[in-house]
């Protein structure tokens, strides 16, 4: 069990901001995403495209401000807790319990939601068998690529994620690449380097193809692929990948009793809290008159939320307005020297 001020829900660029906001007013938070990386739809959509409209940075990338973020915010030593999904929360005395897909168990008296759009999960093979080997040699993403060593892999899809992952494995395994298009959507240096390991003898490609079925009892032996006009193919295999996108899904926020609206959860915008006490909701998932869903109105909305997080996490304390130019105390939480 983990006990913190303020658990945040989503580490996208306004759950990173509002550590900050928490952090150097004195508060601890604890960071949970559904995803295997930080910094939400700036990393998984667009981390290379320019963002032109950030107070003050005239040019930055998606990768880029993520990684300022996470700079600005090391000083609170956050722990983000990744590849887990808020599942459940329920109301205790005077705290929220918070329940993760990994049993994970936090104890706060605030959670801020920093939710986007909601999780994204991925697009997964559409066959029965697939549930059944979810994890035991059907996997949606690579945590260690090493795992794949000397083995034979079917990877399925034609984006950038299969083409890369391809050009990658390939380096070490056997590696079939199977798609239903002849054309691949990845990007052209990836489909040309696929193309000249394919002429190397590196890898083999496979279009345009299906998944048709999957054999194996305790692990998979073997699978079917097959054509539009049902033409089958049997491949021995070790393991298959599919990357096939990302779908963004509400999941779990939408069972919690909270107010909503389109999928976004008004919110009251003095202090962003939901219909519930110490519960927030900040960034592209809340909603009020006149919001914009711009990472600019998210970092203002984790400002006034932290605010209230203060006078809910400590009652007995009062609020002090500062400067962080002028406030010492806010300025040792940021680990800068005191004559400064
Ligand atoms: C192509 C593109 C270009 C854009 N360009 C700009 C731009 O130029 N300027 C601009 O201001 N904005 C831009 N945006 C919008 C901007 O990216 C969003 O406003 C911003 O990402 C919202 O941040 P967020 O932190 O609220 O949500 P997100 O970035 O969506 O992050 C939310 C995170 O919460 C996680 N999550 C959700 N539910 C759960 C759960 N139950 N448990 C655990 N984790 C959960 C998700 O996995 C995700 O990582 C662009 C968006 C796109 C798609």
């Amino acid at each position: 069990m983990i006990k913190t001020d303020v658990l945040v829900i989503g580490a996208g660029p306004i759950g990173l901001f509002a550590v900050h906001q928490l952090g150097i007013i004195g508060l601890k938070a604890e960071v949970v995403d559904n995803l295997d990386k930080i910094g939400g739809q700036c990393i998984e959509l667009y981390p290379d495209k320019p963002i032109y409209d950030i107070p003050a940075i005239p040019e930055c990338t998606g990768e880029s401000l993520t990684k300022n973020l996470l700079e600005q915010v090391k000083p609170f030593k956050t722990n983000f807790h990744l590849n887990e999904r808020v599942q459940e929360i329920s109301k205790e005395k005077n705290h929220w319990k918070i329940a993760t897909s990994k049993n994970k168990i936090f104890i706060a008296p605030n959670i801020i939601i920093a939710g986007g759009v909601g999780s994204f999960e991925p697009r997964k093979f559409s066959i029965e068998e697939a549930i059944k080997f979810e994890n035991n040699g059907v996997y949606y993403s690579i945590k260690d690529k090493n795992y794949f060593k000397n083995k034979k892999i079917c990877i399925f899809g034609g984006g950038d994620s299969a083409l890369d992952w391809a050009i990658e494995l390939s380096k070490f395994a056997e590696v079939i690449l199977i798609h239903r298009r002849n054309e691949f959507r990845g990007v052209g240096n990836s489909f040309k380097t696929v193309k000249k390991l394919e002429k190397e003898g590196k890898l083999k490609i496979k279009t345009p193809f299906q998944i048709n079925s999957i054999e194996g009892q305790h692990k998979i032996s073997a699978i079917t692929i097959k054509t539009e006009d049902d033409k089958t193919e049997k491949i021995t295999t070790d393991c298959i990948l599919g990357f096939f996108g990302l779908i963004m899904k509400l999941g779990p926020i939408g069972e919690w009793g909270l107010n909503l609206d389109k999928k976004h959860i008004p919110v009251n915008t003095e202090n962003f809290q939901t219909n519930k006490e110490g519960i927030f909701a900040i960034g592209d998932i809340c909603t009020y008159p006149g919001k914009l869903k711009l990472i600019l109105s998210g970092f203002h909305e984790a400002a006034l939320a932290a605010r209230t997080c203060f006078k809910i996490a400590r009652p007995n304390e009062k609020y002090k307005f500062e400067f962080s130019t002028t406030s010492k105390k806010m300025q040792e939480r940021l680990g800068l020297k005191k004559d400064k």
